[in-house]
């Protein structure tokens, strides 16, 4: 049975991507070695790594004075990194999430921290749009796309003070103006990569202004200044993502992906509000594209397992809603074809006509 990936990460990939990772897991390069078994320092290697560099400034338009880097720990890490490096008194944060108060949890522990907005009592369902930046904080962070909740800022923030974006499970799904940006960050096993790779893209002049020793690993510097290979870096991940910029580049860059997401994410949508059983959880202007939550209406709540077992039935993965919102959600990434939407949106059709 063909399966239908709405995994929330790690998710789906293109299937070209995985079949040239295959190759290359079995030979790299007809070089007769796996690229398991070979240096990140191999004369092979490193041109991966720069055309992998290349290739995620070229399709995001990153000016000038910004460095790529690929590194280990997850977006998890960032959120103790971004604070180790850039925080001298205060930052700012919007809390969004599960995963802001994450980060700004972390951050508690190098200096003050400001929540200058959140929808926590709205259970996330919502991005404040009303608040203040301080122009005093250090940096102001953001996390774009709320994998959990379903909701995404689609607009690049006007700062008075550097801004720093976890772009985990939105990077690349459409154009953002870097220039805007002091740091984007995030887990590449959503849009990009198989998990173990981690990106951050960082505006060099921000560094070097904090006063507190920064442990070598974990000084941005570090990596910038090593292009990545101050050790070895995660090189199977590193080979996948770039064979999924090569294919974002053949397949219209990030302005084609966005035409597709923003098409798969209206027929769902629209399906759902169109719909007498289900029903979304996200307010509408605030909805992702990338991760679309939705319920069951009332009367219907007692159905919700019956779905997933009978969607899972039909090819559908990963179509459980995270336990804090519960009900379903639907990652959309860029690999998701529409063909997979409507495949979900047929199974909804057919369970309505059983049960509504
Ligand atoms: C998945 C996710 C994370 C966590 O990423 P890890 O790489 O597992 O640390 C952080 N932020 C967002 C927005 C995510 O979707």
């Amino acid at each position: 049975m063909k399966k239908h990936n709405f995994n929330a990460g790690p998710s789906i990939l293109p299937r070209e991507v995985i079949e040239k990772t295959a190759q290359a897991v079995l030979d790299f390069q007809n070089d007769g070695l796996s690229i398991l078994e070979i240096s990140h320092r191999a004369k092979n290697f490193q041109p991966i790594v720069d055309e992998a560099v290349a290739l995620f400034k070229e399709l995001l338009n990153i000016p000038e004075g910004y460095s790529v880097i690929f590194l280990g720990g997850g977006a998890s890490l960032q959120f103790c990194m971004v604070p180790f490096n850039l925080l001298e008194k205060k930052a700012a944060y919007l809390n969004t999430g599960v995963w802001a108060k994450k980060a700004m949890k972390e951050a508690k522990g190098f200096g003050e921290v400001v929540e200058v907005a959140s929808s926590a009592d709205a259970n996330y369902t919502f991005i404040p749009k009303d608040f203040v930046i301080p122009a005093d904080a250090d940096y102001f962070h953001i996390t774009t796309n709320n994998t959990i909740y379903g909701t995404e800022l689609l607009k690049d923030l006007d700062s008075p003070v550097p801004l720093v974006a976890d772009m985990s499970s939105d990077i690349l799904s459409r154009p953002v103006d870097v220039s805007k940006y002091g740091i984007i960050y995030g887990g590449a096993q959503k849009n990009l990569a198989p998990a173990g790779v981690t990106f951050v893209i960082i505006r060099n002049d921000i560094l070097g202004k904090v006063s507190r020793h920064i442990p070598t690993m974990l000084d941005y510097r570090t990596h910038i200044d090593n292009g990545s290979m101050f050790n070895t870096p995660p090189v199977l991940p590193i080979y996948t993502a770039l064979e999924t910029l090569r294919w974002l580049k053949a397949n219209g860059g990030v302005e084609g992906a966005e035409k597709r997401n923003i098409a798969k994410a209206e027929l769902l949508y629209n399906a759902i509000d169109n719909s007498k059983m289900f029903v979304g959880t996200a307010r509408k202007e605030d909805r992702s594209r990338m991760n679309i939550c939705f319920v069951m209406k009332e009367e219907y709540k007692p159905l919700e397992s019956e779905f997933i077992t009978f969607a899972t039935g039909k090819g559908m993965v990963g179509i459980k809603g995270h336990r804090s919102v519960g009900g379903f959600r639907a990652s959309c990434y860029n690999a998701l074809p529409i063909e997979s939407v409507q495949a979900l949106i047929d199974c909804m059709h057919e369970f309505e006509k059983l049960h509504a």
